[in-house]
């Protein structure tokens, strides 16, 4: 008998934990956390231990299959093709589309994307398409667009330094459930060093509410409001980090009160360089350009000052005159946090800071049409808390500014880029999704005719499901590659079959902080499976192949570790790299990559634009404030997107170890709602909006506001191992549920966590 263990990482989910996958004569008999990853440190949860379950299950996709019945059809007559001819169908679809209507008629596509980000952007860069119709806008890219504009780099995500912090807030994420692995650094924290714990989160049933040194029920959608609370507290009472704010923020800078713009050197002297801004010196008592003033002074951080007969503010007193309409009274009439709670918070961030961490996620990012000055609100909050760049803060790793500009991704012509759809409207951050489901649908501005999906169930992460299948519908061409096949396979012309993360080779990388991590295969692929990558590889040497000039997937993994003087064989012996040690206060040398080099508390880059510069807040579009008609008729705040522990996302719900945990869509609802609703615990309701209706399950809880309910999402999928049900038709789809109408201005994301809703009883058995 042969027996081995091979040391690889967990690829079911973004976070990579270390598993020690066990091997028996060529088979994977079991999988466990590596405890001497450095991240994951021996964890691994329910989806990743689920591997061989996974890995050999009955439904698995085997083989490239092409459809003979037209879409539409209940049974797709999938017929069993070759690679080859799988692959050359593809390329000669999307050349013929390139020649005819322009690449930018092609669509890229992915969802959860199996680590394979880089090279997806690559084959949709290197063909020459600026339309990656994925779901960044609703997680990643409005806090990666939102850092980019503050601090020139980002804050966010693994960079968050949970495991060193004093005071660790939870706002709006729940890694404890999608991110196990990356737990450890954070549960060893607060449970053996005893950091100070906030979440802000508008359920208690959050795995760490109830560990938490305060709780903060905030009504979805109203965190910016919040944080706003927040800077008030801080502003109010004194407790920011004086001397970062005055000499690595530009709170100094004075801003003209009628133009709502930053004061330059020019407006000093025509002959002033137009890229210099300007502060105000107090002892000389005039405003002159920055590190010109007088050497003794400060400059002023506060006030309302003249220059020749016009006025101009600092950007630090514009921001208290902001807050000062969020003190924690007027905040707890628009969060539903109580003020006391609010300022009780505040003052514990404040005053473990330097060293306190904002674990911020998708409950704040991405899913609420006000989001991008919300995260704006936090990554000031970080900064005038003196919270970047140090020890229990927030730091840069060189995986994020090797995404930010790498040598993977590859570059598309400026021209080309510039066709992007939505451009013109999002200039800093792609265009909502409606904007190419209409262009499939309309062909307006210009068609999107093939749709090329890796690891992506739009009709499952897309709101306004009916959109997305009439879209999908529309389309000439559509290829999906995944484990099984889903909703959006079912509408594909082509469907190919993904290797397993123990079937690859593959280089773990991001959320990895500083780390590269070896992700050999542990058994040899299945049937005809293939790993992202290569499909990635074999498709771009047919249609792009300047930029895909390599024979095999060892060789791009070597490109992609050739800047470290690695080879893959090197870094699959050795395990790990570490691409750098944590530095801190980088900015001492390096400043920031902002157009004023500092922390940009008044964003020159938002101004630009035409967007609010300063993190106002705005009310959800739809909500019980702006739009109380509708809040009649749909009285509860609902919040849809809810993660399930043992699923990711639309995934898994065939797997019976792990559908046993979690057997049917709930909804969760306050106790007395429910009761004056009269519905029971487990009842089948109906959950309602302007956009559509499903079915779930009620399950009450005292541990939510009575107005506001988070319905769980990506049902589909029943397990037949367990006798329980798909959920055909979209019947219990949250996303049939959400609109997509309404969008953030600056990074486009829908509130899909941010609805109206009415819930009642199913009369029929479900
Ligand atoms: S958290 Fe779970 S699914 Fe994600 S990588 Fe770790 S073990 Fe895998």
């Amino acid at each position: 008998m042969d027996e081995r263990i091979v040391r690889t990482c967990c690829f079911e989910c973004h976070t990579k934990c270390g598993v020690l996958a066990h091997v028996r004569d060529g088979r994977l008999v079991k999988v466990e956390g590596d405890p001497d990853h450095p991240i994951s440190k021996g964890v691994m949860c329910s989806k990743g231990l689920a591997a061989t379950q996974i890995l050999y299950h009955r439904d698995r996709l085997n083989y490239p299959l092409k459809r003979t019945r037209p879409k539409g059809d209940a049974d797709p007559g999938w017929q069993r093709i070759s690679w080859d001819e799988a692959l050359d169908t593809i390329a000669s679809k999307l050349l013929d589309i390139k020649s005819k209507y322009g690449a930018e008629c092609v669509s890229f596509g992915q969802g959860t994307g199996r680590g394979t980000n880089q090279w997806y952007f690559r084959i949709s860069s290197t063909f020459g398409s600026p339309n990656r119709a994925n779901p960044s806008e609703q997680c990643l890219y409005p806090s990666i667009t939102s850092s980019r504009m503050t601090a020139g780099k980002m804050l966010w995500w693994d960079l968050v330094d949970v495991e060193n912090a004093r005071c660790v807030v939870i706002w709006g994420s729940n890694r404890v459930w999608t991110e196990a692995g990356q737990t450890a650094r954070l549960m060893s924290n607060i449970v053996d060093k005893g950091a100070k714990l906030i979440v802000i989160d508008p359920r208690f049933e959050h795995p760490l509410a109830h560990k938490a040194d305060h709780w903060l029920p905030v009504r979805p959608g109203a965190d910016g409001a919040l944080a706003l609370a927040w800077l008030n507290v801080i502003l109010e009472e004194g407790l920011y980090d004086r001397r970062f704010v005055e000499k690595w923020t530009n709170a100094p800078y004075l801003v003209w009160v009628d133009e709502n713009r930053l004061v330059t050197a020019r407006d000093l002297a025509p002959d002033g360089d137009p890229k210099r801004f300007v502060v105000w010196d107090p002892l000389q008592q005039q405003a002159v350009p920055v590190d010109s003033g007088s050497e003794e002074a400060a400059p002023a951080l506060f006030g309302s000052h003249e220059i020749a007969g016009r006025e101009c503010r600092t950007v630090f007193q514009l921001l208290q005159e902001l807050t000062a309409n969020y003190s924690p009274a007027e905040a707890e009439k628009i969060t539903w946090v109580p003020a006391q709670t609010i300022r009780d918070a505040a003052r514990t961030y404040a005053s473990h800071s330097p060293g306190s961490a904002i674990d911020m996620m998708q409950g704040v990012e991405g899913q609420h049409t006000n989001n991008t000055q919300t995260v704006r609100a936090l990554e000031i909050l970080l900064a005038i808390t003196g919270n970047i760049d140090v020890e229990g803060g927030h730091y840069s790793a060189r995986f994020w500014e090797e995404m930010e500009g790498g040598h993977l991704a590859g570059v598309m012509p400026r021209e080309q880029a510039a066709k992007r759809l939505g451009r013109d409207q999002y200039r800093l951050a792609q265009a909502p999704s409606t904007v190419w489901w209409q262009a499939m649908i309309t062909g307006e501005p210009y068609p999107i005719k093939a749709y090329v999906v890796v690891a992506g169930n739009p009709l499952s992460w897309a709101a306004n499901s009916k959109e997305v299948r009439q879209a999908l519908m529309s389309l000439e061409f559509l290829s999906v590659m995944d484990y099984f096949i889903g909703p959006t396979g079912q509408l594909a012309d082509i469907v190919l079959p993904a290797a397993h993360w123990t079937e690859r080779d593959f280089i773990a990388d991001e959320f990895c902080r500083q780390w590269y991590f070896a992700q050999p295969r542990a058994v040899e692929p299945g049937f005809e499976r293939w790993s992202d990558l290569k499909f990635y590889l074999e498709l771009g040497k047919r249609i792009a192949p300047e930029g895909w000039p390599w024979k095999n997937v060892e060789e791009v993994l070597d490109y992609q570790l050739a800047p470290y003087g690695m080879k893959w064989e090197q870094l699959k012996a050795q395990h790990s790299m570490e691409l750098e040690v944590p530095r801190y206060k980088k900015y001492e040398k390096e400043g920031f990559r902002t157009p004023s080099g500092k922390v940009e508390i008044y964003s020159h880059t938002l101004r630009s634009v035409g967007k609010e510069p300063l993190p106002a807040y705005v009310e959800p579009a739809i909500s019980p404030i702006s739009t109380p008609e509708l809040a009649r008729e749909y009285p509860l705040v609902l919040a849809t997107g809810r993660r399930i522990p043992v699923y990711y996302h639309s995934s898994l719900r065939n797997v019976p170890w792990l559908r046993q945990l979690a057997p049917e869509p709930e909804v969760e609802l306050n106790a007395q709602t429910a009761r004056d609703l009269g519905i029971a615990a487990g009842a089948w309701v109906w959950i309602e909006t302007p956009t559509g209706k499903i079915r779930m399950k009620a399950k009450p809880t005292n541990g939510i506001h009575p107005r506001v309910v988070s319905a769980t999402h990506g049902w589909w999928q029943g397990c037949p191992e367990l006798g329980l049900p798909g959920y055909p038709d979209d019947m219990s789809n949250a996303n049939v549920l959400t609109d997509n109408k309404h969008c953030d201005p600056v990074t486009s994301g829908p509130g899909v966590r941010s609805q109206l809703c009415k819930i009642y009883k199913v009369e029929e058995p479900a």
